[in-house]
C-alpha cells in the first residue's frame, strides 16, 4: 500500500494548518536529516563494488549511491516521491555494514544517513499494532532495562539446561513456530548467569596503576558472552589498568539506531555519557565492535543538544575497542603458546565504522605460537548486521556462504573476530558446513596466553 511521502506530507499539513514549512518540517522529523552529508555524494559509484546487496542482487536500489538517491528523493520537498513499503524495502535491506564508506572518497556518512532515513520512516510509516507493540516492547522495554534482560537470559539458561530445549527440537515444534522457531534455532549456549555477577564496580590492576579504564559489558554481550567480559577485564587488569564498571551504565543504542529508534538511543547515550563523566578516566573500553562504533558517534547523535554536545565529544574521543586500546599502550606480551592456525574476520563496525584494522592482528600476533593466516575478502561482511540475520534470513545466509566458502580455504583451527553478532554467525556457519573449527573473540585468546590455559582446554572436541 502506497501512502504519502515525508515530503508530500509537510505540504499537506502545511496547507491544513498554515503552518510555516520549517514547523511542519520538524513535525515529521524530515529537519533531522543531514543534508550537507547528503549532499558530499558526486554519484561515482566507487561504493558499488564493495556492497554486499548490490552484489547479491545486482540492482541499484540496493547499492549505497541507489540508497542515497531514494533518500533524498523521498524527503525533498520540490521533487517528492511516495514513500511506499517498496522504498522502506530497499532501505531496511541495507546491512549497515558501512563497507561504501570505506570505499567512498568523498567521504560520504553513509551509516549516519542510513539510521537517519529509518528513523524518519519508523516516525511516518503506518505500522501495525503488533509491530509497534513489538518494537516497543523490545526497544524500550527491555533492551535498556538491565533487570528485565537478566531475568529473560536466566530463563533461556534454565530452558537450555532443564534440557526443554532438546525435548523441543526432538518434538518437532518449532517447526510448527514459524520465525520464533527460526530465532530459537540461532540462540547460542547460554553461560551460567552467576558469571555475569563476578564482574565487579572496580578492578584493581595487577601490580602498579599505570591507567585507570572505564569498562562497557554491553546488554547481549553480557548475557551471551560474559566470558569474554570476564577475560577484557582481567587482561586490562594484568596490562596495569584499574577497571571501572559503573552500575548505572545502560544498553548504547545501537540496535535502536539501525532500526530507526533514535529518540531512544539518544536517552540512553546522555545516561551513558553521565555514568561515565564522574569517574575520570583514561579511556572506556568496549569489546564489541557494533557498540564501540555507536558509542563513538555519539558526538554525531548529540551535536544539536545544547546540553550534551560537549560531554558527548569528550565521551566519544575516550572510547577505544580492547585492540586498539591494547595496541596503543606497550601491551605486557603474554608467555602462554597456543599453537595453533587462526584467521581474523574483521567485523563491519571495527573496520569501516572505526577504522580499526590492524590493532586485532598485533594482538593475536602477541601470542607465542600462533600462526595467522589472512582470510581472502576478510572485510567482507558475514551477513549478521545486528538483527539482519533475523529480519532477512534468506540474503542474510546467502551473504555467509560466500564467507564460509573463504574461511574453509584458510583451513584454520580458530575464526578469531571481534563481534558477538559475527561470532554467532560465523559457528552458526562452521556447524552447518561441518568444520573442525571454533569461533572465538581475540580478547579470549590473549587471556588464555596470559593465563597459560592449553588449547586442549578451551577447544576439548578438537
Ligand atoms: S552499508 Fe553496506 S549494504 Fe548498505 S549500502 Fe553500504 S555497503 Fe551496501
Ligand atoms: S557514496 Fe561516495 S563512493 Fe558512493 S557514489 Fe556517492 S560519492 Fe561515490
Amino acid at each position: 500500500m502506497g501512502y504519502l511521502g515525508a515530503a508530500q506530507a509537510v505540504k499537506k499539513v502545511h496547507q491544513k494548518f498554515n503552518m510555516s514549512n520549517q514547523q511542519t518540517q520538524q513535525l515529521i522529523g524530515v529537519d533531522a536529516f543531514s543534508w550537507k552529508k547528503w549532499d558530499a555524494c558526486t554519484h561515482c559509484g566507487l561504493c558499488l563494488p564493495t556492497c554486499p546487496t548490490y552484489r547479491e542482487l545486482g540492482l541499484e536500489t540496493d547499492s549505497p549511491r541507489g540508497r542515497l538517491y531514494l533518500m533524498g528523493s523521498a524527503f525533498k520537498a520540490e521533487d517528492a516521491t511516495p514513500l511506499s513499503e517498496e522504498w522502506s524495502e530497499y532501505i531496511y535491506r541495507c546491512l549497515d555494514c558501512r563497507a561504501c564508506e570505506t570505499a567512498c572518497p568523498s567521504g560520504v556518512h553513509f551509516g549516519e544517513l542510513l539510521e537517519q532515513a529509518r528513523a524518519i520512516y519508523e516516525q511516518n510509516a503506518p505500522r501495525s499494532a503488533m509491530y509497534r507493540f513489538w518494537t516497543n516492547l523490545v526497544f524500550k522495554q527491555i533492551l535498556p532495562n538491565k533487570e528485565r534482560l537478566d531475568l529473560i537470559f536466566e530463563l533461556m539458561w534454565l530452558y537450555q539446561r532443564l534440557g526443554i530445549r532438546w525435548l523441543v527440537q526432538k518434538v518437532g515444534i518449532l517447526k510448527l513456530m514459524g520465525q520464533l522457531g527460526q530465532m530459537e534455532s540461532l540462540l547460542p549456549k547460554i553461560p551460567p548467569p552467576q558469571l555475569k555477577y563476578t564482574i565487579r564496580d572496580i578492578t584493581p590492576a595487577v601490580g602498579e596503576t599505570r591507567y585507570r579504564v572505564g569498562f562497557i559489558p554491553g546488554c547481549i554481550m553480557n548475557q551471551v558472552f560474559t566470558e569474554t567480559n570476564v577475560a577484557t577485564i582481567r587482561v586490562l587488569a594484568e596490562n596495569g589498568c584499574e577497571v571501572v564498571t559503573p552500575r548505572n551504565q545502560t544498553c548504547c543504542g545501537a540496535l535502536h539506531l539501525h532500526n530507526g529508534v533514535r529518540d531512544i538511543a539518544s536517552t540512553l547515550a546522555k545516561q551513558n555519557i553521565d555514568a561515565f563523566e564522574a569517574e575520570h578516566l583514561d579511556a572506556v573500553i568496549i569489546n564489541s565492535a557494533g557498540c564501540g562504533a555507536t558509542l563513538k558517534e555519539y558526538e554525531a547523535l548529540l551535536e544539536n543538544d545544547a546540553t550534551y554536545a560537549e560531554k558527548a565529544r569528550s565521551f566519544s574521543h575516550k572510547m577505544r575497542d580492547i585492540s586498539e586500546f591494547l595496541a596503543e599502550i606497550e601491551m605486557i606480551p603474554p608467555t602462554g603458546e597456543i599453537e595453533k592456525r587462526v584467521t581474523y574476520d574483521e567485523p563491519c563496525h571495527l573496520l569501516h565504522g572505526q577504522s580499526v584494522k590492524e590493532q586485532p592482528r598485533k594482538v593475536l600476533q602477541a601470542i607465542p605460537g600462533l600462526e595467522l593466516i589472512e582470510l581472502t575478502e576478510s572485510e567482507w561482511c558475514c551477513g549478521s548486521a545486528g538483527i539482519y540475520n533475523i529480519t532477512q534470513p534468506e540474503l542474510s545466509q546467502e551473504i555467509l556462504e560466500r564467507k564460509m566458502a573463504h574461511i574453509a580455504e584458510t583451513d584454520a583451527d580458530i575464526v578469531a573476530t571481534g563481534n558477538p553478532g559475527c561470532l554467532l554467525q560465523i559457528q552458526l556457519g562452521i556447524q552447518k558446513h561441518g568444520l573442525q573449527m571454533k569461533a572465538i573473540h581475540p580478547v579470549n585468546l590473549l587471556d588464555y596466553a596470559y593465563r597459560g590455559i592449553a588449547p586442549e582446554e578451551f577447544m576439548p572436541e578438537q
